[in-house]
C-alpha cells in the first residue's frame, strides 16, 4: 500500500527490546530465523554489545554499556565498543571517543572503587 513495513526489533533483557520498548506489541527478531533487525536503535545496541563482548574476551575487562570508567583520571561512561576500542563518553565531553580498553583505563564498580 504505502510502503509501510514492520520494524523488527532485537530482543533485549526481561521482555524488553534492545532499544528499550516492551516486547509486547512490537515485532521482535527470532534468533536463528532469517528475519533482519531493522530498528536502527536496536541495530546500534547490538553492534555495541558485540564490540564489547570482543573486548571483554580479548582483555578480560568488565566492559559493558553503561559501565563507569576513568580514563587518565577523568570519569566517563562506556557507550559501546568498536573495532577493539571502547567508545566512552567522558563527563563534560560532548561526543564519545574511542579509547584503548586497558591503556590508562580504570573500570569502576557501582560504589566508585576501582576494579
Ligand atoms: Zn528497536
Amino acid at each position: 500500500m504505502s510502503g509501510y513495513r514492520f520494524v523488527n526489533h532485537a530482543a533485549g533483557p526481561a521482555g524488553m527490546t534492545l532499544c528499550g520498548r516492551a516486547r509486547a506489541g512490537v515485532q521482535v527478531v527470532v534468533p536463528g530465523s532469517d528475519m533482519e533487525v531493522t530498528c536502527k536503535t536496536c541495530e546500534r545496541a547490538q553492534v555495541a554489545a558485540q564490540g564489547l563482548e570482543y573486548i571483554r574476551n580479548a582483555y578480560g575487562v568488565p566492559a559493558t554499556v553503561g559501565r563507569r570508567v576513568e580514563f587518565d583520571g577523568r570519569p566517563g561512561v562506556i557507550t559501546g565498543g568498536r573495532s577493539g576500542r571502547l567508545v566512552v563518553l567522558l563527563d563534560g565531553d560532548e561526543a564519545a571517543g574511542n579509547y584503548h580498553p586497558i591503556w590508562h583505563m580504570c573500570y569502576l564498580k557501582r560504589g566508585g572503587e576501582v576494579h
